[in-house]
């Protein structure tokens, strides 16, 4: 099962010009789903029901180290202005998981090389971004024995279907998105 992890959606990240029509036409058939991770906002859009795709939530919080996907949370974070251990602690708390989104982009919120200081559950592959950066991001996973995830970081619909994730098993929920890449059954993939 083949999911696009990161995404953005018009009027929920400012940042973005993605409207949920576009993203219905623009999605590759190759697709089985997606999890849509705007910036702090983690609740589902109403009576959003895409025929052949799957629709999860996750969020990308911002962090005074860098970009963090957070996937699995109920609740968004009590402050705004907690430090990346404290949202870190507080998604596994909440029996989430924490991915270092993008984490050697030059042109993001970044860990870069303090992704080695933070106990994250999995490290991003990003359709976004340059080669070298996702080489990096590649040997800080293998170094920390974690798993790779995949995302689009889809701003607009001209950025779907560059990178995505595949899972080894069936995927019907945020849970079994969160168990996949505990148990590391997951790999990045090209769409
Ligand atoms: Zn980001
Ligand atoms: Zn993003």
């Amino acid at each position: 099962m083949i999911i696009d992890l990161h995404i953005h959606i018009e009027g929920r990240s400012h940042c973005s010009h993605l409207s949920l029509q576009e993203l219905y036409r623009g999605l590759s058939p190759k697709l089985d789903g997606i999890c849509i991770t705007d910036h702090e906002v983690i609740d589902k859009i109403r009576h959003l029901h895409f025929q052949e795709f799957s629709v999860f939530y996750g969020v990308e919080l911002w962090s005074d180290k860098g970009d963090i996907l957070a996937y699995g949370l109920k609740n968004i974070l009590p402050s705004k202005d907690l430090r990346a251990k404290e949202i870190i602690d507080f998604i596994h708390h909440h029996n989430g998981i924490a991915v270092a989104a993008h984490p050697f982009s030059s042109r993001h919120n970044a860990f870069h090389e303090s992704v080695y200081d933070y106990s994250f559950d999995a490290i991003e592959i990003n359709g976004a971004i340059g080669k070298n950066e996702n080489k990096l991001a590649r040997q800080a996973a293998e170094s920390l024995g974690l798993p790779l995830t995949g995302g689009s970081d889809a701003h607009s619909i001209n950025q779907l279907n560059t990178v995505a994730t595949e899972f080894e098993n069936g995927i019907n929920s945020i849970e079994d998105i969160v168990k996949a890449i505990k148990n590391k059954k997951c790999k990045p993939v090209r769409i």
